[in-house]
């Protein structure tokens, strides 16, 4: 088998593994590809891969760090092309890689040297302007992967590939469509998020930091029984993801330029700027904005969802003019918005999952969390977890107590000390450091505080200008 590579990865660049139990059944290796030629999962459906997920597999297939694979492989290039200046590879593993499956120019540019680097053509597939189309990313993609965990110990079960789709990166699927379980952002055993690559030694499925496999079968995740908004908006959700992908597949990117278009002419013709704020909630301005022909304010893509979702209609219709059912819109109350779910909550409490980060609270391997912040990270109610926990959430709380109250002492001692510095500098310029004078040193309402007026008096008397 004949390869070029650039001579970093010459040593690295070993077969992939085949037959087995191996997910990765790598294509052939075209004559003058510089990679495995993979083929990206999924490609035609909403579970098509992204194009992290790619780079992962690519660096596993190759038997290298898909981080340090991506570091000199991608990165030096990329960042070149785009005049930017070169990150860590450990910055971009964990932070700046989700850009890649986003709609920016690292995504077009990673996307078409991977192209090149493959000798594929089909790999911008897996980024979102080729499935919502040409909106902002802002918002779109989570910081960090999730995942369902149901849908990977089901597939390594069936010894299919562990891959990550993209659609869990992005920001508004909660959850799996398959399984209705909320997707995942904290592995359950060490609570840690995952790294967008992956490093040395991390194996598909499996926890970027402590390497517990990430699956979970259906039984342990079940529990979210009695959450019919979030069911209903999430499935509407998925339908419009599918629709999107399939206007998308006809005519990519997809352009959202005819969705502003029809929708102000329905506004202007339809008098129905009030009546659509009070229905959706969103401000008669800001709906001016987002139809304004010159420089209008694109809204993003959650808001644009979550308005489409209370009109009752779905981007591509809007986009297609199809607007009748925006009618039926005008009958709904002020507020149905608030339909919109809050996140689920978990009902069936994870002992062990819980136990793990209220213990790495305790030990403080975590940020010094409240019971409710705990209570959110896991996906529970607050009570739920003070009834099975009461000793270690007493204590969290105790803790958490006297945390804010050295915080408090800390905040207050550098005020104080910045006041009496003011006060000083003040009285060395040759005026007399009067409350106002040193004020306008400070941060806004500083000499509000008490404990400043305080230090103040004490700076004037230890400059002899108060008796003590
Ligand atoms: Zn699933
Ligand atoms: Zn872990």
């Amino acid at each position: 088998m004949s390869m070029v590579a650039t001579p970093a990865f010459a040593v690295c660049l070993l077969p992939p593994h085949r037959g087995g139990q191996d997910p990765f059944r790598a294509s052939e290796v075209p004559a003058r590809s510089q990679l495995y030629s993979l083929a990206p999962y999924e490609i035609e459906t909403i579970w098509r891969e992204s194009l992290t997920g790619y780079i992962n597999r690519l660096g596993w297939t190759h038997h290298v760090s898909p981080r340090a694979f991506a570091a000199e492989m991608i990165l030096p290039q990329v960042m070149r092309d785009l005049g930017e200046p070169l990150p860590t590879a450990a910055r971009f593993g964990a932070n700046l890689a989700m850009s890649l499956n986003g709609t920016g120019s690292l995504a077009s540019a990673g996307g078409a040297l991977l192209n090149y680097l493959t000798r594929r053509t089909d790999l911008q597939l897996l980024t979102l302007p080729w499935w919502v189309g040409d909106l902002p990313s802002l918002r779109q993609l989570r910081a960090t992967p999730a995942w369902c965990p149901v849908c990977l110990a089901q597939w390594r079960k069936q010894g299919r590939p562990l891959y990550q789709p993209l659609l869990w990166m992005f920001h508004i699927v909660t959850l799996c469509p398959r399984h209705r379980s909320p997707l995942l952002e904290r592995c359950p055993c060490c609570q840690k998020r995952q790294m967008i690559l992956a490093t040395n030694n991390t194996q598909p499925g499996t926890c970027t930091s402590c390497g517990t496999f990430l699956g979970e079968d259906a039984r342990s995740c079940s529990g979210e029984p009695g959450h019919e908004p979030q069911m209903a908006w999430q499935e509407w959700v998925i339908a419009v993801l599918e629709e999107l992908l399939t206007a998308s597949q006809a005519s990519s990117p997809l352009q959202w330029a005819p969705f502003f278009k029809h929708l102000a002419t329905y506004l202007k013709e339809h008098q129905a700027y009030s009546k659509l704020a009070r229905v959706t909630g969103i401000t008669r301005q800001a709906l001016h904005r987002w139809v304004k022909s010159d420089d209008p304010y694109v809204p993003t893509f959650q808001t644009l969802l979550k308005f489409c979702y209370v009109c009752q209609v779905t981007p591509v219709q809007v986009m297609r003019n199809q607007l009748d059912h925006l009618h039926q819109a005008r009958a709904l109350r002020r507020g149905n918005d608030s339909a919109l779910p809050a996140r689920p909550v978990r009902r069936v409490v994870d002992r062990e999952r819980s136990q793990a980060l209220l213990q790495a609270v305790l030990e403080g391997r975590e940020e010094p969390l409240g019971i409710s912040q705990v209570a959110q990270r896991l996906g529970y109610d607050e009570h739920s977890l003070l009834q099975h926990f009461p000793h270690e959430c007493a204590e969290i709380t105790r803790r958490a107590k006297a945390y804010r109250k050295q915080r408090k002492e800390q905040r207050f001692a550098l005020i104080g000390e910045q006041v009496r510095q003011a006060t000083f500098a003040v009285h060395a310029s040759g005026h007399y450091p009067s409350q106002h004078a040193i004020q306008s040193l400070l941060l806004p309402g500083v000499m509000r505080i008490p404990e400043s007026k305080a230090t103040w008096h004490a700076a004037l008397q230890e400059l002899g200008l108060e008796s003590r």
